[in-house]
């Protein structure tokens, strides 16, 4: 076996530098991020769940603290446990749109 090893590296070193394949770099950083930070403005672009596709602001599936102010309207799917204005489940026919971009 060590007599093939070592013919591999004669070989090699007779064609010179042997054809290194590029590392791929790792991509981290997704080009749109799913989830909004904490700072944007509701209502705004930035303000948007792409997971749940409804404002981050109104997300009760990424902040369960909003339940109980969507319950208390009266605005709540109990099988879908989602806000009813939010429950596609219940509204195929619901849209809701991202806002735009603002425009600087
Ligand atoms: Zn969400
Ligand atoms: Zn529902």
């Amino acid at each position: 076996m060590s007599l093939r090893f070592a013919w591999i590296g004669v070989w090699l070193a007779a064609c010179g530098t042997p054809e290194v394949s590029p590392v791929e770099p790792a991509v981290s950083a997704p080009s749109e991020k799913a989830h909004a930070s904490a700072e944007v403005v509701p209502g705004s672009h930035e303000d948007w769940c792409g997971e749940h596709s409804v404002p981050e602001s109104q997300c009760t599936q990424c902040n369960g603290s909003l339940i109980a102010a969507f319950k208390a309207t009266g605005d709540w799917c109990e099988e879908h446990g989602v806000p009813e204005s939010q429950c596609r489940t219940c509204n195929p026919d619901l849209k809701i749109e991202r806002p735009p971009k603002a425009t600087p």
